[in-house]
Formats: C-alpha cells, structure tokens, sequence
C-alpha cells in the first residue's frame, strides 16, 4: 500500500476505523451497512453512511451523504466551480465497501484525489470489480483517481454478514444481495429519480447529475452510460448470497 499522502500505513487503517464507525451506525439504524470518511489535509472533514431506507432514496449512499455535507459548506461559502474542483482534489475518501458505479462515476466527475476502500462489491463496483472509472471516464469529462482496496476488508464483510444474517427489515435471508438491492431501488422509485421503470422485467433506471451518468440494473446485466454514451455493458460475476 502507498502512502495515503498525509501519512503512512497506520492512518489508512485509522481513517477507516472511523468509515467502519459509519457502517455501524447504519447498521444499528437498520440501513445497509456502508460507511465513509473524507479527509482533507490528513483531517476528517465530512463522513456519512448509508441511508437509502431511511431517506426512501436510493441513490443516498455513503459517499454521497459524505459529499453533499461538503458540496452544502462551500456553497455557503461562495466557493467558484474551480474552487470546489480544488478542493476535492485534495480529498481521501476512505469507505467501507468498494464504491458502486454510481459513486465511482461521481467521484471521478468531482475530482476526488484518491480512495481507499474494504471489500470488494461483486454486483455493482465501479472501481475494478465491474467496471473501473477510476481509470476510464476521462473522455466524459472527470478525473482519473488512484484506488486502493482491500483495506479492513474482513471488518466490512463481517457487518454486511451479520447484517444479512440477521435478516434485514425489508428482504429474506436467501435472497441474494443483488435482489435486495433491487427490492430497494423499486420500493424507493420515484419520477425525479427513475427515468423508467418495469417491474416485470425487474429493470431500474436510475438517473443521477442531470443525466450525466445513468446506470441501468438488469438481473443479469448492468450498463452504464456517461454523457449518453454508452460505455460499458457487462455481466457481473456469479450471484452473491
Ligand atoms: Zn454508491
């Protein structure tokens, strides 16, 4: 592992203690648990954690509850457009679970400087595990990122074990992870956020930053477009239980 560029080793592991601290909020709030951290000049400056069910909004994970909190403070500060995008390419984002192609792309756009993430996330990652926009949505107009996994990967898969284990409030212990996913993109569907929708099918459009980035969850399939570009159409590796 490099160094996180205000510190060594130990505070990567230090900064996502605090991400895991998310998750378990959620967690204990009966929300998938996913946590975050941002740190800007080797200090945390926003953190947030999962709250789709609570906020009945599926596009609020952790990363993005993280962001808006800064996006909401500079705003009130007056900062320019080019203000923002210097501030966020001072950030670490240090979250819990491999970011989804939705936060992966929003990451890229804003400019992130680098992100360190726990497990893997089989079904919708966005930085390597399907599809890696770290690397590839500088022809769509966002910033390359530097991206480590694997960090405190045990602690994160053991809460969204026993969280499933547990049964979760709104699926059944054999439903996979990607279908309770679904289960909550439908429940929470409303028009500014879902272009379309068709329940037959189980296909979910979720329409995020005006338009810039879509992404489109089929049970066997998942497609993201950028900017009306189709970029990607893959299908994810085996089922998660
Ligand atoms: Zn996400």
């Amino acid at each position: 592992m490099d160094s996180c560029g205000d510190g060594d080793n130990l505070d990567v592991v230090a900064f996502m203690k605090l991400a895991l601290e998310q998750a378990k909020i959620a967690f204990d709030g009966l929300e998938v648990p996913v946590g975050c951290v941002i740190v800007m000049d080797g200090k945390v400056i926003s953190c947030g954690r999962n709250r789709t069910n609570k906020t009945r909004n599926a596009t609020r994970h952790a990363e993005m509850e993280a962001i808006d909190v800064l996006l909401n403070q500079w705003k009130k500060l007056k900062l320019s457009k080019a203000e923002v995008s210097e501030m966020f390419s001072k950030c670490y984002l240090y979250v819990t679970c491999e970011p989804c192609i939705m936060c992966a792309a929003a990451l890229s756009f804003l400019g992130i400087k680098e992100v360190y993430y726990g497990c893997a996330n089989d079904k919708f990652g966005g930085c390597g595990s399907i599809l890696s926009l770290h690397t590839s949505c500088e022809e769509a107009g966002g910033k390359s990122y530097k991206c480590t996994g694997g960090i405190m990967a045990e602690e994160a898969v053991s809460l969204f074990r026993n969280f499933y284990e547990l049964g979760n409030p709104n699926g059944t212990n054999s439903e996979s992870w990607s279908q309770y996913e679904f289960r909550i993109l439908l429940r929470n569907l409303t028009d500014s956020q879902f272009n379309s929708y068709d329940a037959n099918r189980r296909l979910g459009f979720c329409s995020f930053m005006k338009g810039l980035v879509t992404a489109s969850c089929l049970p066997t399939t998942t497609t993201i477009t950028i900017a009306g570009l189709q970029k990607a159409s893959v299908v994810p590796a085996g089922s998660r239980g």
